[in-house]
């Protein structure tokens, strides 16, 4: 059986869906709450993939925050001079991140679940179905 089969695309991804399912929430808190935007479930409520195969497993998402920041400010940056207003752009890009920030806190811990996980932890993310075909 292939195993690709059982990840989420792209489209769970944006909604922040389950990595493995693509249904279950992922954050239980609202993206537009500044207490509770970080909220993460513990496990998915419909397929019950754990979120946190180890402790500290969230750590490595910072890697992916500096990407994501960094690569706004790029693309900001080159958009502000297109416009000709690349002198505001001091401003207009720092306002841009805090706004988006929960995105972007939100979207690490996704790739995180998304790219690192099922590498990692191939056999907490794919389950007993691929313990089941080696152990035989
Ligand atoms: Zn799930």
């Amino acid at each position: 059986m292939d195993k690709n089969n059982d990840r989420a695309g792209i489209a769970a991804f944006i909604q922040s869906k389950c990595p493995r399912c693509g249904k279950g929430k992922v954050f239980s808190g609202s993206l537009f709450s500044l207490r509770s935007f970080s909220d993460t479930l513990e496990c998915c409520p419909n397929c019950n993939l754990s979120y946190e195969p180890e402790t500290g497993f969230f750590f490595g998402a910072m890697y992916f925050s500096y990407a994501l920041i960094v690569g706004s400010i790029i693309v900001g940056s080159i958009v502000m001079n297109l416009l000709d207003l690349f002198e505001y752009a001091i401003y207009v890009i720092p306002i841009l991140l805090i706004l988006l920030l929960p995105l972007i806190f939100r979207h690490s811990r996704l790739f995180m679940l998304y790219v690192v996980y099922p590498l990692m932890y191939e056999e907490k993310f794919y389950g007993k179905r691929k313990d089941s075909e080696e152990n035989k």
